[in-house]
């Protein structure tokens, strides 16, 4: 009886197991694809100041299908990881990234913007040549490395120890900052987390969801933001949808907001169109 429930149960996982297979297929095919023939876009989400200037940006990857559908990035790049297609992926988007930034700072559209981040996936940071690679990308691209952020995020740190430690400080030697993004979903520990030369903390957008009517929500986002404060760190608040919540994180000592309030990731031409005209300008 136990035998023939057993068999049920794989006649029934192994069509749904087949059907993940063939999508996880489909996507590295898709990628390889895009990057053979220079499909990939990078979209940009304005980073926003409680003056309603934009500060900074996020660049996000965009990964088209043949049929010019966008998939969902996170898949993506999850297949990435697990294919190693994430590095030549990943050269691409910071490439690109600063060429980009470089170029609006050139050509005095970016005056307001301080910074722009870019996603740096574990396996990416923990390459060995990773800070060759952007070193040699800053000098490619003539971008002013103090403007470029790079984003990791808690398991980066965590699956490595020491060699994160030394691989942040050798990327802050060449002038770049370094932001912790998700921050709160992880696991490490805050004490380990102050001997990190970090210089943004990005709280993660489940902790902003109703921040200024869910109790618990506040009193992370208050711990994180007073221990930010002490360690000197920058905090942007993630995925702001309301006035309310930035108006309560505004009150507890964040000034820099990154959400669908003001802006959904936007093509480079919107983008650019926002720096120059900001669809939103609050008065708190
Ligand atoms: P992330 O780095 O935490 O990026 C923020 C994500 O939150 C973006 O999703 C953005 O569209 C979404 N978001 C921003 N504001 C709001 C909001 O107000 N409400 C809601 N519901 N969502 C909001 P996206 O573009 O789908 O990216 C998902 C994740 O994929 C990113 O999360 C990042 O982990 C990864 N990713 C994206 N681009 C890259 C890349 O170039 N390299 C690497 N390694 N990872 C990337
Ligand atoms: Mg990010
Ligand atoms: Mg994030
Ligand atoms: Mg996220």
């Amino acid at each position: 009886r136990a035998k023939s429930d057993g068999r049920n149960c794989i006649r029934f996982f192994l069509p749904v197991m087949q059907m993940i297979a063939n999508e996880r297929l489909e996507i590295e095919q898709d990628l390889r694809w895009a990057l053979d023939t220079n499909k990939f876009q990078l979209h940009y989400q304005p980073q926003v100041d409680f003056n309603g200037r934009v500060v900074g940006a996020e660049c996000l990857l965009r990964c088209p299908n043949s049929m010019g559908e966008f998939r969902r990035v996170d898949l993506c790049i999850d297949v990435a990881e697990t294919t190693g297609l994430i590095l030549p992926i990943g050269e691409w988007v910071l490439r690109e990234a600063c060429l980009n930034l470089k170029a609006w700072i050139d050509s005095g559209i970016a005056t307001s913007l301080q910074h722009l981040c870019i996603n740096i996936s574990p396996k990416q940071f923990l390459q060995r040549d990773f800070v060759s690679l952007v070193q040699r990308v800053i000098l490619e691209t003539g971008v002013d490395p103090c403007k470029v952020v790079l984003e990791i995020t808690e398991s980066t740190l965590i699956d490595t120890n020491l060699d994160a430690i030394s691989t942040m400080s050798a990327l802050k030697e060449l002038g770049v900052r370094i932001a912790i993004d998700d921050f709160g979903t992880g696991y490490s520990s805050l004490s380990y987390l102050t001997r990190l030369p970090l210089d943004i903390l990005k709280i993660d957008r489940s902790f902003v969801l109703g921040v200024n009517n869910n109790q618990k929500n506040a009193a992370v986002v208050e711990a994180l933001m007073a221990m930010a404060r002490q360690l000197g760190l920058d905090i942007v608040s993630e995925g702001v949808e309301t006035k309310d919540e930035i108006n309560f994180l505004l009150e507890k000592g964040c000034e820099c907001f990154q959400g669908f309030y003001y802006s959904k990731p936007l093509s480079m031409d919107a983008f650019l169109d926002y720096l120059r005209d900001p669809l939103v300008l609050i008065e708190h």
